[in-house]
């Protein structure tokens, strides 16, 4: 890895992207095929970020991000731009599981975060117990409580003032009780959204759910109609070969188009790009620190959450061909002796997978990804995570896939591994933390104006702004860009 210095510089395109994440590709995207010059700078030697390749036993898969929210149309349209659409893939319909103490069911299908849509529905009533069940329907005729002072962070209840709606936690205890919070919310998003649910905004994790419940007066109902208002067809879809065939197909359109792609270069001065417009795609305390020295910049932690730790294996286990466990399972933080927060079995989800393993190693392989590091795991107490040892999650995942699936697994069975960490790619949905990026992108915006102004015009994009996940940091970056486009 090197330093951009002037020299490289010195025929600088008049727009510089400074991150080759999604944020940063799809902003280049925006631009260039309007015609404006872009260079790109990635710190890394690949493009993609959080979308990375890795191989298992001869097979290439997604080791980060591994598929797109289909609720809005943002990532389908940039994928039938690219010429993709053909590719698109659609998960394996028998869904997730969940892993409780006392119990592994099927994850009821008609919830949004896990909140059911019906609780008296027999699926949800299974999970819940007769009491639990009883608890949650009370939410079809209870008074909804005045919500206006309750922010996330606020804890059991809330009631700190605040900015954005309340958390998960305290909506879904007040509305449903403890029950559903424990056994159907709590593994989503601690599994999901690495996010314990009193921290986690239901505006950001949810978007529309809370409004809903409001002109409701319920949280099921509201359930229901934004499950109703969501696009037919699953939730998720993916690529064939996976989201690096997104990461490939952006690259070969900017490299057509004549963007300079730069990788293997990590930006620490601004100033060397001598471009008029920069945009920022990187994570939060990287962007503070480049954009510091340019803007007055409203301080504030700059989490990043504790990061996670993925363990993939190739497995060879004929009898998972029968997908006991669904496309994989959430694990709720009560279960003793499982380490792991999720557990996806990639070849029963993806059938683009299952059919590249029967390839190269014949029938009866599988493919499972582990997730290990809870937001409120306790290290001290020996919790496994992203700063655990390769040997001691190896160990771990080779026990929990055993245990999760309800069936032993040999250590000979396990044919590869790998083990991937993640710190940056999820910021923390927490508390005030909308109102601290929308702060900084102002700040940004009015050092455009500022007197005596000698940088460039500096914007930002990335999922500590925009959340985490494609859908919502494609659309973003790409209304950023085209801010550049009307400035022009
Ligand atoms: C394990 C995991 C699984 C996920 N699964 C999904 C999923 O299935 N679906 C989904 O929609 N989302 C998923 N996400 C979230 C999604 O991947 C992210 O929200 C998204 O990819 C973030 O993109 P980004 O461009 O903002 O950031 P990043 O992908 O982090 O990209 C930032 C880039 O900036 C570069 N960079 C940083 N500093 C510099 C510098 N100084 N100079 C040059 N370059 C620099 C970095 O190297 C990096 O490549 C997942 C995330 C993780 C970690």
């Amino acid at each position: 890895m090197t330093s951009a210095t002037r020299a490289e510089s010195a025929a600088a395109a008049r727009t510089a992207v400074v991150g080759g994440g999604i944020a940063g590709l799809a902003a280049a995207w925006e631009l260039a095929r309007a015609g404006v010059p872009v260079r790109l700078y990635e710190a890394s030697d690949r493009l993609g970020g959080a979308i990375a390749p890795h191989v298992l036993a001869g097979v290439e898969v997604d080791a980060g991000a591994e598929a797109f929210a289909t609720r809005s149309t943002a990532v389908p349209q940039l994928i039938e731009e690219l010429g993709l659409s053909d590719q698109v893939v659609e998960p394996n319909p028998d869904g997730a599981w969940l892993q409780l103490p006392d119990l592994a069911s099927p994850l009821p299908a008609t919830g949004i975060l896990g909140i059911p849509a019906d609780p008296t529905a027999a699926e949800v009533v299974a999970i819940l117990g007769q009491e639990g069940a009883r608890r949650a329907a009370e939410d079809l005729s209870r008074p909804m409580q005045d919500w206006t002072s309750v922010a996330a962070g606020a804890g059991a209840g809330g009631g700190a003032a605040g900015v954005g709606s309340p958390s998960v936690g305290a909506v879904v205890r007040d509305r449903m009780g403890q029950a559903v919070l424990d056994r159907l919310v709590t593994p989503i998003v601690s599994g999901v959204h690495s996010a314990h649910a009193d921290d986690l905004d239901m505006s950001n994790a949810a978007p529309g759910l809370f409004e809903a419940m409001l002109e409701q007066g319920s949280l099921a109902r509201a359930v229901a109609q934004v499950k109703a208002a969501a696009p037919a067809g699953s939730a998720v879809n993916s690529l064939e070969g996976g989201l690096k065939t997104l990461v490939a197909a952006l690259e070969r359109r900017l490299r057509e188009l004549g963007v300079e792609i730069r990788a293997g270069v990590a930006v620490t001065d601004l100033s060397v790009l001598d471009a008029e417009h920069v945009i920022l795609a990187v994570d939060g305390p990287q962007l503070m620190q480049l954009a510091g020295p340019y803007a007055d910049l409203p301080q504030r932690g700059t989490e990043l959450g504790r990061g996670v730790a993925l363990v993939s294996m190739v497995l060879k286990a004929p009898e998972l061909d029968a997908r006991p466990r669904g496309t994989g399972m959430l694990v709720a933080p009560s279960v003793e002796g499982v380490g792991a927060k999720a557990m996806t079995h990639i070849s029963a989800k993806w059938d683009w997978a299952s059919r590249a393993l029967t390839q190269a190693l014949g029938e009866g392989h599988h493919l499972v990804r582990l997730s290990y590091g809870r937001v409120d795991d306790d290290l001290a107490a020996g919790a496994l995570g992203f700063a655990s040892s390769d040997e001691q999650l190896l160990q771990a995942a080779a026990a929990d896939v055993g245990t999760l699936f309800g069936l032993p697994v040999w250590r000979g069975q396990i044919l590869d591994a790998d083990v991937v960490r993640w710190q940056k790619a999820l910021p923390q949905a927490s508390a005030g933390h909308q109102q601290h990026v929308a702060q900084v992108r102002d700040a940004l915006a009015q050092s455009w104006g500022a007197q005596n102004r000698s940088g460039p015009k500096l914007y930002a994009v990335g999922s500590w702004f925009a959340g985490t996940g494609l859908a919502r940091v494609i659309p973003d970056a790409r209304a950023v860009a085209r801010l550049i486009m009307n400035d022009s």
